[in-house]
């Protein structure tokens, strides 16, 4: 601890010297210049607090990143409310999309689905669009899938550029783009979309996948 030693060399300077204004000077100097030095350490610890709490605002999930089993927030009432409202727009836009879509997923049901797929197509081929349980974004409360109004995945062209294009003013992105496999580990999902919040806008004008974004120096 400093601050003990510094007193102790005060009182010792003060026991030494006989309060002359010249000791006055040195012990003043001597108490300031610590103090600054703390200070300073403080505010380095405080700004790299902030640092990593930006970077790990996003909570990225994927092969890589998974959530423990116990993780199971439900869905994120914020990224409801964005949901939403991005569904009214679009049906206000005479676009093809269902009310009824699919958001949080437990660690218990992604395990049967993903048990029932691995059934159908093989593991190798499960794994290109099917996440393991505790990797699936859906866990998260962030993720949603989109339908189109008779219940299937939304894959039409129009219906899926609007969403590239226009998603991030609601917050959120596409997920899973055409062409990105390798990066992200799955194949094109169109109706995929993961809330982010106001940051979605950058992403989606970086051109970048949420793993590259995050990775950006
Ligand atoms: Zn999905």
């Amino acid at each position: 601890m400093k601050k003990p030693l510094i007193l102790a060399l005060l009182s010792l300077l003060i026991a030494r010297c006989s309060f002359q204004k010249e000791t006055k000077i040195i012990v003043e100097k001597r108490e300031r210049e610590p103090k600054a030095e703390i200070k300073e350490e403080i505010i380095e610890e405080a700004k790299e607090e902030i640092k990593e709490e930006d970077l790990s605002s996003i909570l990225l999930v994927n092969k890589e990143h998974g959530l423990a089993p116990s993780y199971a927030p439900g869905e994120d009432p914020i990224a409801k409310e964005a949901l939403l409202a991005l569904l009214s727009q679009m049906q206000n836009e005479g676009l093809n999309v269902s009310d009824r879509y699919s958001g949080f997923r437990s660690y218990e049901y992604q395990s049967e689905l993903y048990a029932d797929y691995v059934m159908q197509y093989g593991q190798e081929e499960a794994d290109r669009f099917s996440a393991r349980p505790g990797f699936s974004e859906h866990q998260t409360g962030l993720a949603f899938d989109l339908m189109h109004e008779d219940g299937t995945l939304l894959t039409n062209p129009l219906e899926a550029s609007w969403l590239e294009e226009h998603a991030a003013e609601y917050g959120f992105i596409v997920r899973y783009p055409e062409g990105k496999e390798e990066i992200t580990g799955y194949m094109a999902e169109p109706w995929h979309i993961r809330y982010i919040g106001e940051e979605a806008i950058q992403i989606r004008d970086s051109g970048l996948t949420l793993e590259e974004y995050i990775n950006l120096p």
